[in-house]
Order: structure tokens, then C-alpha cells, then sequence
């Protein structure tokens, strides 16, 4: 990934930890006693059909053991090394995509397979919302093996049940029974296995439903975030999805909370929140303009709807409902949409090139590049290439062109050979996310 979203992410996660009071949904006198260990926002969603909350928990646990000797070797003899990376999808080198790192937890030596058919299941079930499905080719996914002691984790299926864990995660977190929390230095000693991690998944090895999103973790992580969900429930997986797009696409919570009133602050940063009323958006052509009066997936029709970003008053949203609001759609709005395809852009690159770009190349070697896997659904990636800026339109949609044949002259000078891939899909409403889906390659060219 280019390392813009990193800083970006953070200083968002940041600001908005920093601007939220604490909500004390569980009060302080129930937390976990984990020492003096530091605390961390988290985001979880009490109810599967409902509207998410937040509450700062520790953010070590103490559920996480390390594995005996004994352990070790049985990891050893069943051939499922603690810390075994496997690719689940490789599409591209990891600085052209999205590297998604998913980690599991309460998987004993025996049940790494089991761990592994959990892991794709999940990735199937985010890849089959919108606009994850279109643009899966921008994303690499790595499991990483994490060999447990015990079978199942800490509070399933009763608050009593203590497992001892690998990432030590645990419902009842903070007395909330649907709120798993994971020990986040464990997880970044599995994380920082995998070739590259931009966003970590915990599956915790469950049926129960449950999870919770990180934000706001400490920039040395070298991830922006980390959602927990349990593997054998299908509506934790929306969990997943929506804390991504946090990290993606800088969306912010669609939800209010019943009595935090006003809103204090001046204009988000966020897409998707906006304190501008309908006729102020347009009349500003800012924020979702463009989509305002469309028919949105997530049913309905793009507005200004009162209540987002954890206040009721003074502050929009695009729609009625959407995924960044509650976990009863799997839908993203419109607005949603066009944000995370920006954000898979900023941080993804949809053309690799093929040929070293640092060497001048011969009017008569081949240029080739590589385009990741898309252009079924919404996206629709099309190349052209350029010679001194000029497009040559024969090769409109080639990803292999010979220099001389594109129309570079035999002479004396040098000149620059530009293979440029832009998505035309319709999803995109805004020149500077249209600028943000355009990718190249330029090679000097010499006779
Ligand atoms: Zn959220």
C-alpha cells in the first residue's frame, strides 16, 4: 500500500478518539483487572441487527497464555507451525495492494485446518458485499496460524468459561457479552508474520455472535486497524466489513447516541457526515452532492438525514440506514460506495508494471504491464497508453505495446512512454476520486 492511508487513517482514528467523551457503557468498575495495562477505543455492536457502540477497554488480556513446550511440540507433530503463514489470495506485490492479515484464535494444533476453511469463508462473506466484491482483485489476504492451547475462547458460551488462547480474546469484555477484545500485542506478534498487514482480522473460534473494531492504535501497530469477529456466525461478519471501511474509506458512523444532542464540532473530515443541509450541500457542490436524489441500495433515496457521527442534532447523513449506520443491511449508500473505492485507490494500484520503469527502454522491447483482477461489477478499469503525453489510441485496453509501433519516433531524443489505467465505473460521481482510480507507468524510450 502507499503509505498516505496509513498516516491519514491514524490521524483520523486519532482525532476521533480524542473527540469522543467516554461513553462508559459498561462502567469502569467492571472492567477486566488486566494491571496497568493501557486502554483503547473499541467499536462493537451489542445487538446483530443494531446500531453500534463504543467503550475504551484494556488493551492487553488476560486470556493469553503462551503455549508450554509440550504444546509446541504437538504444534510441531501435527504440522501446523504456530505462525505459519498461508496466502489465502495473492493478487499483486504488496505494495500495489491492500494486504489483509487474518489471525485465529482458539484454534488448537489440530484445528488449524479448520482455522483456515474459517478464514475463507469470512474473506467469501465480506467479498460478496459491495463494493469489497467488485474490487477483491486490489487485495492480498494472509492467514496466519495461531496455535492455542484450548479449543473455543474466554466467555462462550457462559461469562464463567475461561480458554486459554493464543491472542487471548474474550467476549463479556468490559461486561458487554457481545464485545470480543483481543490482546493487541499478541495479535501484532502473529500480524508481523504475514509479508505486509494493512487491516487485521481476529476470527475467534466461536459460533456465538460477536466482535468489535480498534481504532486509534498506537502508530507504531504498522496497521490501521484490527476487527474481532467469531468464526461460525455469519452476521459477525458484518462486523468486519463496516470496521474496514473505517480504515478504508475514513467513513464515519452513520449512528447517534440518545442524548449526546448538538453537534460541537464544525465540518467533518468524514464522506458520509456533513453538518450542511441538503440545499447548502448542493448550493456547495460539497460533501455527496452529486448523489443527492439518487435512489440508494441501501433503499431509499439520497438525503440529509438528521443524526451521524454519534450525534442527534446539527449533523447528516446520506440515508435513512447503510451498514456504516447498522449491521440489519449489508448495504454501503452511495456516498459509502464512492468513498471506499477512493480509499482501495489510495491504496492499491490497479496497474503494475511489468518492465523496470527506472531503465530507459529500446523503441523495439516490449512494454508490458499488469492489471489487478477487476472489471466485473462496479469497477471498470480501462487502459490507454500515451507517447509525450499524446494518447496513442490503438492501443486503447492493450497491456503489452512495443514503443515503435505506438508511433515513438526514430530520432535523436528521448521520449516517455505512459501506460495510464483509470476506472470509468459509474460508482465515482467526483474528479478528484475519478483522479484518485488513475494509475500508471512511464518509461523514457530511446532509439
Ligand atoms: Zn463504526
Amino acid at each position: 500500500m502507499h503509505t498516505g492511508m496509513r498516516r491519514t487513517a491514524v490521524a483520523t482514528a486519532l482525532a476521533l478518539s480524542a473527540a469522543l467523551p467516554a461513553t462508559g457503557v459498561a462502567g469502569a468498575a467492571d472492567a477486566p483487572t488486566t494491571g496497568t495495562g493501557s486502554h483503547v477505543d473499541v467499536e462493537y455492536f451489542p445487538d446483530p441487527d443494531g446500531e453500534g457502540a463504543r467503550t475504551s477497554v484494556p488493551a492487553t488480556s488476560p486470556h493469553a497464555q503462551p503455549a508450554t513446550a509440550a504444546q509446541q511440540r504437538t504444534a510441531t507433530a501435527a504440522a501446523s507451525a504456530d505462525g505459519e503463514v498461508v496466502p489465502l489470495a495473492e493478487t499483486g506485490p504488496t505494495a500495489d495492494r491492500l494486504d489483509v492479515t487474518i489471525i485465529g484464535d482458539g484454534y488448537t494444533a489440530d484445528e488449524q485446518d479448520d482455522f483456515l476453511e474459517d478464514a475463507r469463508t469470512k474473506w467469501d462473506e465480506v467479498t460478496d458485499i459491495d463494493p469489497y466484491k467488485s474490487y477483491e482483485g486490489l487485495f492480498n489476504v494472509w492467514a496466519v496460524k495461531a496455535v492455542s492451547q484450548d479449543s473455543g475462547v474466554t466467555g462462550d458460551p457462559g461469562q464463567d468459561v475461561v480458554k486459554n488462547t493464543a491472542l487471548g480474546s474474550y467476549f463479556w469484555c468490559s461486561s458487554t457479552e457481545r464485545l470480543i477484545c483481543v490482546d493487541l500485542d499478541k495479535t501484532k506478534t502473529y500480524a508481523d508474520k504475514a509479508p505486509a498487514t494493512d487491516l487485521v482480522i481476529v476470527v475467534s473460534n466461536s459460533a456465538k455472535y460477536g466482535g468489535a473494531g480498534y481504532s486509534g492504535l498506537a502508530a507504531d501497530y504498522g496497521y490501521d486497524g484490527v476487527s474481532t469477529i467469531s468464526s461460525d456466525n455469519d452476521r459477525s461478519t458484518l462486523i468486519a466489513a463496516h470496521e474496514m471501511a473505517h480504515s478504508i474509506g475514513l467513513l464515519a458512523d452513520e449512528y447517534q447516541y440518545a442524548g449526546y444532542g448538538d453537534y460541537p464540532y464544525s465540518e467533518p473530515a468524514s464522506p458520509n457526515a456533513s453538518t450542511l443541509t441538503a440545499d447548502r450541500m448542493a448550493a456547495q457542490r460539497t460533501k455527496w452532492a452529486s448523489w443527492l436524489g439518487e435512489t440508494d441500495p441501501s433503499g431509499g433515496v439520497v438525503g440529509t438525514f438528521e443524526g451521524a457521527d454519534y450525534y442527534e442534532y446539527g449533523v447528516y447523513r446520506p440515508t435513512e440506514n447503510s451498514i456504516m449506520r447498522s449491521l440489519n443491511t449489508d448495504r454501503f449508500n452511495l456516498p459509502g460506495r464512492e468513498a471506499m473505492i477512493a480509499g482501495f485507490y489510495r491504496s492499491a494500484n490497479a496497474l503494475t508494471p511489468l518492465v523496470d520503469t527506472s531503465v530507459t527502454a529500446s523503441r523495439h522491447a516490449r512494454l508490458s504491464v499488469e492489471l489487478a483482477d477487476l472489471g466485473t461489477g462496479l469497477s471498470r478499469p480501462q487502459v490507454r497508453w500515451y507517447v509525450d503525453g499524446r494518447e496513442a489510441r490503438q492501443a486503447r485496453g492493450r497491456t503489452s505495446v512495443v514503443p515503435a509501433a505506438l508511433g515513438v519516433p526514430s530520432d535523436r531524443r528521448t521520449h516517455k512512454v505512459t501506460a495510464k489505467v483509470t476506472d470509468t465505473t459509474s460508482a465515482v460521481r467526483s474528479p478528484a476520486v475519478r483522479d484518485l482510480t488513475s494509475n500508471s507507468a512511464t518509461w523514457t524510450v530511446k532509439r
